[in-house]
């Protein structure tokens, strides 16, 4: 029987009585369990498994398909958001997609569970959801070690210089990142495909990647939601597919 904290990222009603839930705990990362009794009134876990639900939980670990099992909960905290606060409740939702969608089971990630909770605790009360929407798909996309290149041509390898601040850049996500001019016509003769995008979107990045946090004001709100879009598209491009949730996140600039 082991312990650990965990998030709730997905429940499933299983039967009358029971629920299949999704944790992603600290320490023991993704977990797929059945929570027996789980939807009774009175049951054992505190009616603390819905989603985004931050627990305590005592569980069995199985390998392989099998389903873990629950054997009890307590509550930590509930994922609550005010009634106006709708872009910071479908960005929970997305994020908590998004790291089921990047993990797998029995593969712990500390930091990508300190990362979940952290945001979730900015959804609940922030204005500036873009923002660590942005920041959390660029951190997510480093614990899957498949970060965009940014600073230099990610097909040949050039080292990056903007002369311009008006120059627009290659970005190729087939090749994972920015590319230079040279490389942008080969794609372009290949008819291979890339976007353009402005460097103040690469300025964004730079400046998550860099972490230094007191220069938020300077980055204005549409080259934020400019990076969102990037970042969004590069993330359906790895999954193959758009999470869900991220077209309700699309609706708010
Ligand atoms: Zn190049």
């Amino acid at each position: 029987m082991e312990n650990d904290e965990a998030v709730v990222i997905r429940s499933v009603d299983f039967s009358e009585t029971s629920l299949i839930v999704t944790l992603f705990t600290r320490r023991f990362g993704k977990l797929e369990a059945i929570a027996k009794g789980g939807r009774r009134l009175k049951n054992p876990f505190e009616s603390a498994l819905d989603i985004l639900t931050q627990i305590n939980v005592t569980f069995i670990q199985k390998k392989n398909d099998t389903l873990d099992i629950l054997t009890e909960s307590q509550l930590i905290r509930r994922f609550r958001v005010g009634q106006s606060n709708l872009h910071g409740l479908y960005a929970a939702y997305y994020i908590a997609e998004l790291v089921n969608l990047f993990t797998e089971r029995n593969s712990p990630n500390p930091r990508l569970y300190d990362l979940l909770t952290e945001k979730l605790s900015v959804f609940a009360k922030t204005e500036s959801v873009n923002y660590h929407l942005a920041q959390f798909e660029l951190q997510l996309l480093h614990e899957n070690g498949t970060q965009p290149v940014l600073d230099r041509c990610a097909e040949c390898g050039k080292k990056f210089e903007i002369d311009d601040p008006r120059q627009l850049i290659h970005f190729k996500q087939s090749a994972g990142g920015i590319i230079c001019g040279k490389c942008a016509e080969i794609s372009r003769d290949l008819k291979q495909q890339y976007t353009l995008i402005k460097t103040e979107t690469l300025n964004v990045l730079n400046f998550f990647e860099k972490e230094i946090i007191d220069q938020t004001k300077k980055l204005t709100n549409e080259s934020i939601i400019e990076t969102l879009k990037l970042l969004n598209n590069f993330i359906n491009y790895q999954l193959g597919s758009q999470p869900k949730t991220q077209k309700f996140i699309k609706q708010f600039k």
